[in-house]
C-alpha cells in the first residue's frame, strides 16, 4: 500500500474488484439453509481478516457483495491505526433478519467461514446477534464476538464509549488548548449504547450536555439533570458548541450543511460521519477539527478482539488499549499538520504506514 491510495469507494462491483487490492471475495450458497451471502477479506497483512457479520435485505448479490467490500477495507484501516494484529474483512448475509434467520443458515455461513482456514474471523454486526454467533461457532473456531460464558468479551459499546471520550480529551486539549473538559458544551446526537455512558463519561468531567434523540425513553433518565439540555433532532446538529458528538447515524456532514455547524470539534461513535472523505479539508477551513470516525469508535473492536491475545479475554489489558484511542489521535492530528494533510486522511495515512512497516519486517522475516 502507497500513501497514494486515496480510499475510494467505488459503486460498481467491476469498477471495485478492477482495483485489485482484495485478496479474496467468496459467495456462499447453501440450498438447504437458504443461505446467500459474501465473504470479503481485504488484506490479512497484519494477521487474519476480522469484520463482522451483517444481516440485511440486499436485493441483488452485487448490491451485497460491494457493502463487504466496502467494509471489509473499513476494518483493515479501523485495525491497523488501532495497533491491533488483525487484517479487514466483512460478512454479509443476504435475507431479513427478522423474519430470515435460523439455525441452519448460520451452521452453514459457519462452515464457509471455516472453510477458509483462519484467514477471516466474523463477529456480530448490524442484523445478528450473538446468539448467531454461538451458531457459527459450533462449526468453526473462527469467531471473534462471543458471549462472555463462550469466551468473548462481553458487551463492548461503553468500552466504545471510553475510547470516544479518550480521544475527545485530546481533540480539546489540541484545538481548544485546554487539558480540562471543565464548563465545556458538548452537543450528543443520539443517547444509545454508545451515547448513554459517553454522556455519563463527559458530565462526570464537568462538561455540559446537549443531547436528542428520535427514541424519547432513551432521554428519559436524562431529563432532571442540571447540566443536560434536551433538545429536537433537526436542532443537535446546530445548536453553538464546543464539541459535536454524532452517535447515532452515518453520513451527518455534508457539503451542503457545512456552513451550519457551529462547533470547534467533531467527536462521536457514529460511522462514517463524513459523506465525502474530502470534507475533512472544508471542515478544517471552517476552523472544526474532525476526529477521524475510524480511529475514535475502534474501542469496542480493540476490546474485543484482545481474546485473541495471549490467555484469552483479559478485561485490564483489553480497556487499558482502548484507552490508547487519545494517544494514537494525537499522532495523527500531528501528521496531518506536519504533511498538510486533512486529518481523515492522515488518519488514512497513519494505517497504510503501520500495514506498510509490518509488511516489510515479514517479509524480511521470512528470507
Ligand atoms: P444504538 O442504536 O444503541 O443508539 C443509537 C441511538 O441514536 C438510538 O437511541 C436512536 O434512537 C438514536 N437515533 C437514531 N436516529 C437519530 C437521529 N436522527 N437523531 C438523534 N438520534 C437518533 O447504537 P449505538 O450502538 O449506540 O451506535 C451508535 C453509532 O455508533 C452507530 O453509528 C454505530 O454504527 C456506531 N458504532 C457503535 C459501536 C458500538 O460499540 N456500539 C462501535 C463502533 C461504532
Amino acid at each position: 500500500m502507497s500513501d497514494n491510495v486515496v480510499w475510494e469507494q467505488p459503486d460498481n462491483l467491476m469498477e471495485f474488484m478492477s482495483m485489485g487490492d482484495f485478496e479474496n471475495v467468496v459467495f456462499c450458497q447453501d440450498a438447504a439453509s437458504g443461505l446467500q451471502a459474501v465473504i470479503a477479506i481485504h488484506d490479512t497483512t497484519l494477521g487474519p481478516a476480522g469484520g463482522g457479520c451483517r444481516m440485511w435485505t440486499y436485493l441483488q448479490y452485487e448490491d451485497a457483495a460491494l457493502d463487504a467490500m466496502r467494509l471489509a477495507r473499513g476494518m483493515t484501516y479501523k485495525y491497523a491505526a488501532a495497533g491491533v494484529n488483525l487484517g479487514g474483512g466483512k460478512c454479509v448475509v443476504m435475507g431479513n433478519p427478522f423474519v430470515d434467520k435460523s439455525e441452519g443458515l448460520f451452521r452453514a455461513l459457519g462452515r464457509f467461514i471455516d472453510r477458509l482456514g483462519g484467514t477471516y474471523w466474523t463477529g456480530e454486526d448490524v442484523g445478528t446477534t450473538l446468539e448467531d454467533m454461538v451458531y457459527i461457532r459450533q462449526e468453526t473456531p473462527h469467531v471473534i464476538t462471543l458471549p462472555e460464558e463462550w469466551g468473548g468479551a462481553g458487551p463492548i459499546s461503553a468500552m466504545t464509549a471510553i475510547g470516544v471520550f479518550e480521544a475527545m480529551k485530546i481533540a480539546v486539549a489540541y484545538q481548544l488548548e485546554q487539558e480540562s473538559m471543565e464548563g465545556l458544551t458538548v452537543n450528543i446526537q443520539g443517547a444509545g449504547s454508545v451515547g448513554a455512558p459517553l454522556m455519563q463519561l463527559v458530565l462526570d468531567h464537568g462538561a455540559n450536555v446537549r443531547v436528542a434523540d428520535i427514541n424519547q425513553q432513551a432521554l428519559v433518565p436524562w431529563s432532571a439533570h442540571p447540566r443536560v439540555e434536551i433538545v429536537g433532532v433537526d436542532e443537535i446538529g446546530y445548536a453553538p458548541c464546543d464539541v459535536f458528538a454524532p452517535c447515532a447515524l452515518g453520513g451527518v456532514i455534508r457539503r451542503e450543511n457545512l456552513e451550519r455547524w457551529n462547533t470547534r470539534i467533531i467527536c462521536g461513535s457514529a460511522n462514517n460521519q463524513l459523506w465525502d472523505a474530502k470534507l475533512d479539508v472544508a471542515l478544517e477551513e471552517r476552523g472544526i477539527l474532525y476526529a477521524p470516525d475510524f480511529i475514535v469508535n475502534a474501542g469496542g473492536a480493540i476490546f474485543d478482539a484482545d481474546r485473541l491475545g495471549p490467555g484469552g479475554v483479559n478485561h485490564a489489558r483489553g480497556e487499558a488499549k482502548v484507552r490508547q484511542i487519545g494517544a494514537t489521535l494525537r499522532k495523527i492530528l500531528e501528521l496531518a499538520e506536519k504533511e498538510h494533510l486533512g486529518t481523515f486522511r492522515a488518519a488514512e495515512v497513519y494505517a497504510e504506514r503501520r500495514i506498510q512497516s509490518v509488511g516489510e519486517a515479514t517479509r524480511l522475516r521470512k528470507f
